[in-house]
C-alpha cells in the first residue's frame, strides 16, 4: 500500500473510533460535550482522508459544494433557536438522505446493469430508503414549522392506499434485482419512493414528531451505509451504520417514553382531531406572586417541573436562582424531567446544564412521580402535555397511556404560563381546573425573576 493509501485507511479507522467514542460520550450530560467534540474531529478527518483519494479528478465541484453548504449551515446553526431543533433536524435529514439518493441515481446512470450482483441490491435499498427519507423528513419539517397543519391528514383507506403504494415500490426493487438493466423500473421505483414518503408522515400528527424524526434519522443512516458498499467507502458503511442503528434505538426509546408502539404511530393516527377530552369543570384559580412565595419559602420540599415554555422564555437560569434561594431557606429542591417535554429528546437536560443545575437534582419520571403526593409545591414551569392526567385518567384521550409527571398528586401545584394556550398536543388540561392548582400568569422568566426576589423578601 502506498503511504497515500494508508493515510486515508488509518484516518478512516481513527474517524470510526472518534464516532463511537463520541456517541458514548453523549450517554451522559457530564459527557456530552466532549463526545460532540470526539465526533466533530472525527467527522473532519472523515473528510480530510477522502479529499486526498486519488479518485477526485478536480476540486472546483467540491470546493463549490463545500461553500453552499457552510453558507447555509453555518448560519443555521448560529440562528436557529433550540426551541426550532426538532425541525432543524428534519430538514438535515432531508438534506443527508437527499444526498445518499443522489449518490444512487449517478452511479446506476453512470454504470447500471454493470454494478454486478452486490452493488444493485445495496444501490437500489440506498435510492428507496433515501428518496422516502428526503419527502418525509421534509414534511415533518413542514409540520413542525407550520407549513402544513400539525393535525394528521386522514382519508379513507388510507392505510391499504399507502401498504399497496409500498408494496408496488419494494417489488420494482425486487424486480430490478433481476433485471438491473431495464432503467424504467428503477425510475419507477425512485418516484414511488418519494411519494409514499409524503404520504408516510401525512397522517402523522405533530404530537408523534419526535419519533417520526428518530425513525426517519435511522432510514437516513441506512441510506447513507448502503451508499458506503457501493461506492466502497469504509467510514461511510461504519458511520451509516452507527447513525441508522442510534436512530432506531432512539425512536424505540421515545415510543417507550409516550407508551406507543412504532406500528402504532406510524398507522394510528395519533392527534387526530375530534378526540375526547375530559370535560373541564370548575373555574382556573390565579394565584399571586406574594402568595407563591410564601407557598415557596414555607415548603419542605419544591419540586420544579421545566416544559416547552421555560424553554421559549429561556428561563433556565432565573430557575436556577429560584432553586438556590429556597435551597438556602432550607427547602428540599428536585427537577422533575419528562423524556419528551420540550422539543427534543433531552431538551431539559440541555437547558438545565447550562445553567449549572446539579445532575444529581435532576429526577426522571418513575423516580419522582412516587414523591409527589409528599411534595409540598410542584412548580410547573411552561410545561403542559407532560402534566396533563388526562393521559392517565380518561382512556378515551389521544394521549391515553403517555406516562405523565403526576404534579396534580402535589399538596399544590402552581403553573407558570402567559394565558390559555394549549400544549403542543392541542388538548385542554383539566389539571389547570382542580382546587389544589394556581395559575400564575406572565411570561416564565419575568415571573420566576419575581419570585425570586419575593421569596428573598418573605
Ligand atoms: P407543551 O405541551 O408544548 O406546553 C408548553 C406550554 O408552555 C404552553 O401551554 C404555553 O402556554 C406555555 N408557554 C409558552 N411560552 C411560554 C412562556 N414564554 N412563558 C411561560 N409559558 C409559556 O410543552 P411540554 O409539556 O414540554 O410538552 C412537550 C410536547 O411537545 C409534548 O406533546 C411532546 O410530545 C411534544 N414534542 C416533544 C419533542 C421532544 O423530543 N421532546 C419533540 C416534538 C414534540 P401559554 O401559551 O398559555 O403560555
Amino acid at each position: 500500500m502506498d503511504p497515500r493509501s494508508i493515510f486515508i485507511e488509518l484516518s478512516y479507522v481513527v474517524a470510526s473510533v472518534l464516532f463511537i467514542l463520541g456517541l458514548r460520550g453523549l450517554t451522559h450530560p457530564e459527557t456530552a460535550r466532549r463526545g460532540m467534540h470526539l465526533a466533530e474531529f472525527g467527522m473532519l478527518l472523515a473528510i480530510v482522508g477522502t479529499l486526498v483519494s486519488r479518485e477526485i479528478v478536480s476540486y472546483e465541484w467540491i470546493i463549490a459544494g463545500l461553500l453552499l453548504g457552510s453558507l447555509i449551515g453555518v448560519p443555521m446553526g448560529f440562528w436557529v433557536p433550540m426551541t426550532a431543533m426538532p425541525q432543524r433536524t428534519a430538514l438535515s435529514h432531508a438534506f443527508g438522505a437527499f444526498a445518499a439518493a443522489l449518490v444512487g441515481i449517478s452511479e446506476y446512470y453512470l454504470h447500471g446493469a454493470a454494478l454486478g450482483v452486490i452493488k444493485i441490491p445495496a444501490l437500489s435499498f440506498e435510492v428507496l430508503l433515501g428518496a422516502l427519507t428526503t419527502t418525509g423528513s421534509l414534511v415533518a419539517f413542514s409540520k413542525l414549522q407550520g407549513f402544513l397543519p400539525g393535525a394528521p391528514v386522514i382519508y379513507k383507506g388510507q392505510n391499504i392506499f399507502n401498504l399497496s403504494l409500498l408494496a408496488i415500490t419494494v417489488l420494482c426493487c425486487v424486480l430490478l434485482q433481476f433485471f438491473p438493466g431495464i432503467a424504467a423500473l428503477f425510475y419507477l421505483m425512485l418516484l414511488l419512493a418519494f411519494v409514499f414518503g409524503v404520504l408516510l408522515v401525512l397522517p402523522i400528527g405533530a404530537a408523534d414528531m419526535p419519533v417520526v424524526i428518530a425513525l426517519l434519522n435511522s432510514y437516513a443512516g441506512l441510506a447513507s451505509a448502503a451508499t458506503g458498499i457501493v461506492i466502497g467507502n469504509n467510514v461511510l458503511i461504519i458511520a451509516g451504520m452507527l447513525d441508522g442503528g442510534s436512530g432506531f434505538i432512539l425512536s424505540i426509546v421515545m415510543c417507550r417514553a409516550m407508551n406507543r408502539s412504532i406500528t402504532n404511530v406510524l398507522f394510528g393516527a395519533f392527534g387526530s382531531v375530534g378526540e375526547t377530552t375530559t370535560a373541564a369543570t370548575g373555574q382556573m384559580h390565579a394565584t399571586n406572586i406574594e402568595e407563591v412565595a410564601v407557598q415557596l419559602a414555607y415548603a419542605r420540599q419544591a419540586v420544579f417541573v421545566p416544559g416547552y415554555g421555560m424553554a421559549t422564555a429561556q428561563a433556565q437560569h432565573v430557575l436556577r436562582q429560584l432553586g438556590d434561594e429556597l435551597e438556602e431557606r432550607g427547602v428540599a429542591v428536585k427537577y422533575a424531567i419528562h423524556p419528551v417535554a420540550g422539543r427534543m429528546p433531552g431538551h431539559m437536560n440541555v437547558l438545565l446544564a447550562e445553567a449549572n443545575v446539579p445532575y444529581s437534582q435532576l429526577n426522571e419520571l418513575e423516580i419522582i412521580n412516587p414523591e409527589f403526593p409528599s411534595t409540598d409545591v410542584a412548580v410547573v414551569i411552561g410545561a403542559n402535555d407532560v402534566v396533563n392526567p388526562d393521559a392517565r385518567d380518561n382512556p378515551k384521550s389521544i394521549i391515553a397511556g403517555m406516562p405523565i409527571l403526576e404534579v396534580d398528586k402535589a399538596k399544590t401545584v402552581v403553573v407558570l404560563k402567559r394565558g390559555q394556550g394549549k400544549g403542543f398536543s392541542g388538548l385542554v388540561n383539566p389539571l389547570f381546573f382542580k382546587t389544589n392548582c394556581g395559575m400564575l400568569y406572565g411570561d416564565a422568566k419575568e415571573t420566576l425573576t419575581n419570585l425570586v426576589q419575593a421569596v428573598h423578601n418573605a
